[in-house]
């Protein structure tokens, strides 16, 4: 029997990001058993390159697979804010820069995925603030 997902939502693993998770994919309108999950920590700056070229590889291939599987039609790529996995707020010190640097991250996952998936796979990047949730979607 085959399964087809509407989207996959790629993100971290900090349970923080749960409730804007939730929300997000019932706002978006994907159905309960719609949307793959791809959830490591730090997942989207890995995928965009910020520990290493087999991560990156490791992790498109994951996407990959899943698409393989279940054909879904969107990818969305998420990062967020006081991630952990890249060090955290106290790094940058400076909300500005560290959102920069997170959309810098989630555009390179972006580029990184665009050849493994077909063009008509919409990517939808998003950085997420743990204040106000999402801070903006490309
Ligand atoms: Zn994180």
């Amino acid at each position: 029997m085959s399964h087809k997902s509407e989207a996959i939502l790629v993100g971290c693993s900090d349970p923080r990001l749960r409730p804007w998770y939730d929300d997000y994919l019932k706002r978006r309108g994907f159905g309960a058993d719609g949307v793959d999950l791809v959830m490591v920590p730090g997942a989207v700056p890995a995928l965009g390159g910020e520990f290493s070229q087999t991560q990156v590889e490791l992790i498109a291939d994951w996407i990959k697979a899943l698409f393989d599987l279940h054909r879904f039609d969107e990818a969305v790529l998420t990062s967020h804010e006081d991630c952990g996995a890249v060090g955290g707020a106290g790094v940058y010190n400076d909300r500005e820069k560290e959102e920069t640097a997170h959309i810098d991250w989630c555009e390179r996952a972006g580029k990184a995925l665009r050849d493994k998936l077909p063009d008509d796979v919409k990517i939808t990047l998003v950085y997420v603030t743990l204040e106000d949730f999402e801070k903006f979607a490309v």
